[in-house]
């Protein structure tokens, strides 16, 4: 058909003149009968007045490129260093814009002959659909019998035509493109509706119809610079490049000696133009049939034709500014790579990073051509430059790890059994199967007992893997030699690559160790004796996690920890502005990155993906503020990019403790100063501990007795260190202390000192709750399990302070006002024991030795450490096997919000260390 001066665009116009191009043209060429579809045959007919029938075409419908007769210019082409291949990725041609700027770029650099590889048109904030995906998406709405290609195709025609008027204005050269753009809707639309009629499709017609986003996108290209006033020409990379299918179809191998014969006769027939734009991803196959690289295969194009002309060099144009050290979507700290051996480029393309096509670097190294991965839209960076010889540090210290990638989606097929001990042949029968099945193995891992056999393999092959082992081994499943063969499906294959990892010692410790601080259970590992890279099979969910922590481990310098704050009160409130005043000082010395990813409340919380601004998380907790649920706040951090997370608990509440299981097993670190889940139910207790020590969870409750002082942390450096505890004994309460320290000094009665106490917010609101020495009784339990006596709260006999007519009456004023009825009898206490040289103090014991704890009321010399106390400080002694004659003692205020959280942060520092802080 023509288009001649004005061209129509859109749905409508694709319905009326495409059709009848379409039964023209299946006239014409006898598509769907004999003969061959495509732009050469088309046009070579439409030249020779004739119909070529093709003597292969004997079954379904071939795309098949076919030469013009070789016309002039029997010359050959000549290779070498002048010249220089660019290949533009799919964002750097999305729009108009974009190709003019392209083509700019290319007309305006002067100097060598370029070869230029163009891909289909991308992603554009204008059009957001790749050519390519709705191409592909096509071709299977026909299959589908889904009309709505139709829809698709016409959207692609005004996308194009669109794209032609605004780069090339009105002109011969519009109506050049459009014209052939014409033919090719004709062609396809005739293609789609054959798949459509027959309700499926074949691997060559998706072939034949997902390049066109290729050829379109190069012709547009070509015509600019032409218009520009380069001498440019277009290649159908289909005239030159021909490739075999790799055994499991997941690639090609390119034929180099058909594929430079004919870029002889292209050069022969089109001359040498200074600018050639040619095709990415497409090729054609030894039978002459169109086929792709496969998907990003034009980086392939790109290299492929670099070494062909055997280029100066290889530049791929992309969007990002060049090889990262992890996908930056995936991992915001990734870096960009100055340099990159080509092994390593290969192994990290292989691994999943997509910037590049896995097959790349093979055609590039073929001749040495260093390859540039630059960014078009940052043309001031330098890029990455991949090339041979040794590899070049990365440019800070990583242990010679250069980068991180996943490969998704992958199923773990595991063979066990003894009857594969010692018998030769097992692994070969076992990949030999895969092979069979056309099962590509992403990895093998075999345990040198040689009792279990594990590869992966790609989630969607899975079924068939199984199926074909079971097939191959079912005698030896029936006589019980193999006992399992099973897939593990939702599994990725964690790679960390770099040719420096070879020499040195330590770089699979810290990659495992990182996985397993952040909790990230590893299925499967694998490293080859080149030690390029090392591998990991782990679950998918935890993939981002995954790459987050090895990178940050081998890139950062800065250990990130995020934080989870529960109950924003007097406490926690008071941690946060240590917190604050503190971070620049961890940053500096310690290398700590701590940011608060979320604050919870009783009724409202707060989440941030990066910190908490702590200047005004109040402020935050209104404006930001959604109602509290602990399960998504667990969740908020345990997905949060940073690999160390920990909840710490200022609440004096009960309710968070029922979460501390799943905050556990999410793999976040749990400190607390509440006393609730230590003192709470003994099996709820054992459940939490025997979960934190069969994982990386690290669980620190400084801050339950004592407050800040080293109570905790002293009682298990003796019990870890091999001493043998006898017994505690303390006084463990501010507000009893400050009480018997005050009474009996001055002459006021108890009752008196009591309401100085209570006056000055020494007690609780009610100060039964801390007379009745529940408090104590609690931190007795805590000290008494942490010697590892099975005890409950109850089990604990308390003396309480409040006289027992007081125990039941209402308030607080009310009981303050009956307690001076009761001072008789204190006092007498206090005058009994003060005749004999003694005082009173309220105290906590554990008795370890005989398996027991108490809250009492004792007598104490006057010169014993204990009655030496002033204010409300709080005294522990440590009665051990190494300190039996004098207790080790500890000493200090043990109670106020300062103090308490200085506890937690203590606390925090601890579990700094223990992730790999600098100490
Ligand atoms: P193009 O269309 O130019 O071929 P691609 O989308 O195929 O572009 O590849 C570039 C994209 O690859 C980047 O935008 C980035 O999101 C992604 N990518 C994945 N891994 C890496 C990595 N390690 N380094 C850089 N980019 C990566
Ligand atoms: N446009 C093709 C694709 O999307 C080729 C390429 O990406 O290089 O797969
Ligand atoms: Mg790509």
């Amino acid at each position: 058909m023509q288009m001649q001066g004005k061209i129509s665009t859109g749905a409508k116009s694709l319905g009326c003149p495409v059709n009848v191009g379409f039964l023209k043209q299946q006239r014409r060429t006898s598509l769907f009968g004999k003969g061959n579809l495509t732009r050469e045959s088309l046009s070579s007919s439409r030249q020779q007045g004739h119909v070529r029938n093709n003597k292969h075409f004997s079954h379904s419908i071939r795309a098949t490129v076919t030469e013009p007769p070789n016309l002039s210019k029997p010359t050959t082409c000549p290779r070498g260093s002048h010249w220089e291949v660019h290949k533009f990725g799919g964002t750097c041609v999305a729009a108009a814009t974009r190709i003019e700027e392209a083509a700019r770029y290319l007309v305006s650099e002067p100097g060598n002959s370029k070869l230029v590889v163009v891909y289909a048109m991308g992603s554009h904030p204008t059009s957001p659909v790749k050519v390519t995906d709705l191409l592909i998406n096509m071709v299977t709405k026909a299959a589908n019998q889904d009309e709505a290609f139709l829809l698709d195709l016409a959207a692609l025609q005004e996308k194009h035509i669109d794209t032609a008027k605004l780069l090339l204005g009105d002109g011969p050269a519009l109506t050049e493109f459009v014209s052939k753009l014409m033919e090719d809707m004709t062609n396809l639309k005739a293609m789609l509706q054959a798949i459509s009629i027959a309700g499926m499709s074949t691997e060559a017609f998706e072939e034949f119809v997902v390049g066109h986003g290729e050829l379109w996108c190069a012709q547009l290209t070509a015509a600019k610079c032409r218009q520009l006033g380069a001498d440019a020409a277009f290649l159908d990379a289909r005239q030159v490049l021909v490739v075999s299918p790799t055994s499991d179809g997941n690639s090609v191998d390119v034929l180099y000696e058909e594929s430079n014969k004919n870029l002889d006769a292209w050069v022969a027939r089109n001359g040498i133009p200074r600018i050639i734009v040619a095709t990415g991803f497409i090729a054609k196959n030894p039978k002459g049939q169109v086929t792709t690289l496969k998907r990003n295969g034009s980086d392939y194009s790109a290299t492929i034709f670099g070494s062909l002309f055997q280029s100066g060099n290889i530049t791929i144009w992309t969007d990002v500014d060049g090889v990262y050290s992890a996908d930056p979507r995936k991992v915001p700290e990734a870096v960009c790579l100055p340099h990159l051996s080509y092994h390593e480029a290969w192994e990290l393309s292989y691994f999943g990073a997509n910037v590049l096509h896995p097959r790349t670097t093979l055609p590039a190294m073929k001749y040495s051509i260093p390859i540039n991965i630059r960014n078009f839209f940052n043309l001031t960076a330098p890029g990455t430059m991949i090339s041979g010889g040794a590899s070049v540090p990365a440019g800070v210290d990583t242990d010679g790890v250069k980068g991180f990638a996943t490969i998704d989606n992958v199923a773990l097929i595991n063979v066990e059994g003894t009857g594969m001990v010692g018998v030769p042949g097992t692994a070969a029968a076992m990949f030999t199967v895969m092979r069979d099945a056309g099962v590509n193995v992403i990895m093998i891992s075999q345990a040198s007992s040689e009792h279990s056999v594990c590869f992966a393999v790609k989630g969607a092959d899975a079924v068939t893997a199984l199926a074909a082992l079971n097939k191959r081994f079912a005698d030896a499943i029936k006589s019980g030699r193999i006992s399992k063969v099973e897939a593990i499906q939702d599994c990725c294959v964690l790679a960390v690559v770099g040719e420096g990892m070879a020499s040195r010692k330590g770089v699979a410790a810290t990659t495992f160790a990182a996985l397993a601080k952040s909790n990230i259970n590893i299925r499967a590992i694998a490293q080859g004796s080149s030690e390029y890279n090392i591998t990991a099979v782990i679950s998918q969910s935890e993939a981002i996690r995954a790459l987050r922590s090895v990178h940050s481990r081998f890139y950062m310098d800065q250990t990130p920890i995020a934080i989870g704050l529960i109950g924003p009160g007097l406490i926690g409130g008071t941690f946060l502005d240590q917190l604050r005043e503190q971070c620049e000082e961890l940053k500096e010395k310690y290398h700590l990155d701590i940011r608060v990813l979320g604050i919870a409340g009783s009724k409202q919380m707060v989440l941030s993906e990066d910190s908490v601004n702590l200047n005004q998380w109040q402020a935050e907790m209104h404006s930001k503020a959604q109602p509290t649920d602990l399960g998504k706040f667990s969740d908020h951090l345990s997905r949060s990019f940073i690999p160390n997370s920990v909840i710490i608990d200022c609440t004096a509440s009960e309710v968070p403790s029922e979460y501390y299981l799943d905050f556990m097993k999410k793999g976040i670190h749990i400190i607390t100063p509440n006393k609730k889940m230590n003192s709470g139910p003994l099996k709820r207790y054992k459940e939490l501990k025997a979960n934190q020590r069969s994982s990386y969870i690290h669980y620190f409750y400084e801050g339950t007795v004592g407050a800040g002082l080293p109570v905790m942390q002293t009682l298990q450096h003796l019990l870890g260190s091999g001493d043998r505890v006898d017994r505690i004994e303390g006084i463990f309460s501010g507000t009893l202390s400050y009480i018997f320290n005050t009474w009996g000094t001055d002459g006021r009665t108890f009752s008196e000192v009591v309401a100085e106490a209570k006056a000055k917010g020494y007690t609780e609101p009610d100060p039964r709750d801390d007379l009745a020495g529940m408090d104590v009784a609690r931190k007795v339990t805590i000290l008494a399990r942490e010697c590892g006596m099975d005890v409950e709260l109850d089990d604990v006999p308390v003396h309480s302070l409040v006289p027992e007519p007081l125990r039941s009456i209402g308030s607080a004023d009310e009981f303050m006002a009956k307690l001076p009825q009761f001072d008789g009898e204190m006092d007498a206490m206090l005058k009994d024991a003060q005749e004999a040289g003694e005082c009173l103090r309220f105290v906590g014991v554990v008795d370890v030795a005989n398996g027991k704890g108490s809250v009492e009321l004792r007598r104490y010399p006057k010169d014993h450490p204990f009655a030496q106390l002033s204010g409300s400080d709080n005294i522990i002694a440590f009665t051990t096997a190494r300190y039996l004659k004098q207790p080790l003692i500890v000493r200090g205020p043990g109670a106020g919000a300062e103090v308490t959280a200085g506890g937690v942060f203590s606390d925090l520092l601890r579990l700094s260390a223990h992730i790999g802080a600098a100490s």
